[in-house]
């Protein structure tokens, strides 16, 4: 018999002090399932937390969040899922006759098609009429912000909220994630007061029922992000999701494009995602990366707060005193285009530029490398329009020294002698200016054998 997820009937608990807020409510429900780390079967509480202030807006007669939520690690551990309270009809009729044999016929490599079995409801859910967007505080949500924020003339698709969910994590440990989720929780509230809307913070334990290392989880941001609207369908009616990449570069095959994620087939994924209440959109899609970084480098609030950095996401240590590490394969992209922009100096309070600009062919030809053909393309286009030069240094550095070292160490990256030897020489450091939270496991990997 197939396994399968079952998720009993929704329910909202107060918490007084939780690790998060002062007076919490969560969303809830018992979800019963082969955990996918130590293959035991377990009935345990999957929960959305927010603070009580927003109690109202949790969806009780909805199984949407969970589903949704759970969707990813069903279909990456061969499982179905099954569910007591209804589910949006809308939402099961999308997900059953396209969102799921589409995407799983597509990258049969590493998902399988399920079936969700439950009632269904075709009622719509009487809301406040709340538009929000998930706000990371990096580029793509930031050009959301902007666009559909202080810029939007349309009021009924103005954004009154932004919500920061700590299911963008890519690290496990708990500690370190709530500890992150409560420090960038503060920036976002105050992004929130500089574009007049509200920011809701949604704490959940969501990837503690994914595989970790991360692979499902960490592919498909629509669905386990949007699973944080569907626990508040009380309150919006519109969700904006900030697409990771141009229109241009769809493809529904994750395999075919290298270092991207199901984020490339995302206007697929949103045009499958509404309820009878609630309608997302994706956003983001008629413009590249750099048109996006152009757009929102005019804007005071991204200025001040703009955070692209993922070290922390990923369980490193920050030593940097700028919000921006500036080193990271997220940071340093930006920073390429910001320079190429010529709008680098525009934003010397969340990246320390002097430190770029000292290393600058250095740090262009580690950017060339570590980032997608697409990016680098832009960079230099705009740079020459810009008539922003690109130092003969940074043709250099990547042509003489990153390409073919990140080449090698791809090749050899399971070799264990070779990571023992870069690891004791803390090459990891000297190189990437970081140490990955790759060197814990490594080290865990070792003390086991
Ligand atoms: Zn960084």
């Amino acid at each position: 018999m197939r396994s399968k997820i079952v998720i009993e009937k929704p329910y909202v608990e107060y918490v007084h002090k939780s690790k998060i807020y002062a007076d919490a409510a969560r969303l809830c429900a018992n979800i019963t399932m082969l955990n996918p780390n130590n293959k035991k079967t377990e009935r345990k509480v999957l929960y959305f937390e927010i603070d009580s202030a927003f109690a109202d807006g949790l969806t009780v007669n909805r199984s949407d969040a969970f589903v949704m939520g759970l969707l990813t690690t069903a279909m990456e551990n061969d499982m179905d899922i099954q569910f007591e309270t209804p589910m949006s009809e809308k939402l099961y009729f999308q997900m059953v006759n396209q969102f799921i044999p589409i995407v799983t016929e597509n990258n049969p490599s590493w998902i399988s098609p399920i079936k969700l079995n439950g009632p269904l409801i075709s009622e719509r859910i009487e809301n406040t009429g709340g538009v929000a967007t998930g706000c990371s505080g990096g580029v793509d949500s930031f050009y959301t912000i902007v666009k559909h924020g202080i810029r939007e003339k349309i009021k009924n698709y103005k954004l009154t909220h932004l919500l920061f969910a700590s299911v963008g994590t890519l690290d496990d440990d708990n500690g370190r994630i709530t500890s992150y989720f409560k420090n960038t929780l503060k920036r976002m509230e105050h992004i929130a007061e500089e574009t007049d809307t509200k920011a809701v913070g949604v704490y959940s334990n969501l990837h503690e029922f994914y595989k970790f290392p991360y692979k499902g989880f960490s592919m498909f941001y629509a669905t386990t992000y949007g699973a944080c609207a569907y626990a508040l369908q009380k309150i919006l009616r519109v969700y904006y999701i900030s697409a990771g990449y141009p229109i241009s570069e769809f493809t529904l095959n994750v395999n075919k494009v290298k270092e991207y994620d199901a984020s490339v087939f995302d206007v697929f994924t949103v045009g499958c995602m509404d309820t009878e209440s609630l309608s997302f959109y994706v956003t983001g899609i008629e413009a590249t990366r750099i048109d996006r970084i152009n757009y929102i480098a005019k804007d005071k609030t991204a200025q001040k707060y703009l955070t692209t950095c993922s070290i922390e996401l990923e369980g490193s240590e920050k030593r940097q005193n700028y919000i921006n590490c500036g080193h990271c394969h997220k940071c340093l992209p930006a920073l390429v285009h910001l320079y190429a922009g010529n709008n680098l100096d525009k934003f010397k309070n969340v990246f320390d530029i002097e430190e770029f600009k000292r290393k600058k062919g250095k740090n262009i030809g580690k950017m060339m490398a570590i980032t997608n053909t697409s990016y680098r393309r832009q960079a230099i286009t705009i740079a020459k329009e810009k008539k922003v030069k690109i130092p003969v240094t940074a043709y250099l550095w990547y042509w003489g020294f990153y390409k073919p070292f990140f080449g090698l160490m791809h090749l050899l990256k399971n070799n264990r002698l070779v990571r023992d030897v870069y690891y004791r020489l803390n090459l990891d450091i000297k190189i990437h200016g970081y140490r990955n939270a790759k060197y814990d496991a490594f080290n865990k990997k070792l003390k086991s054998k």
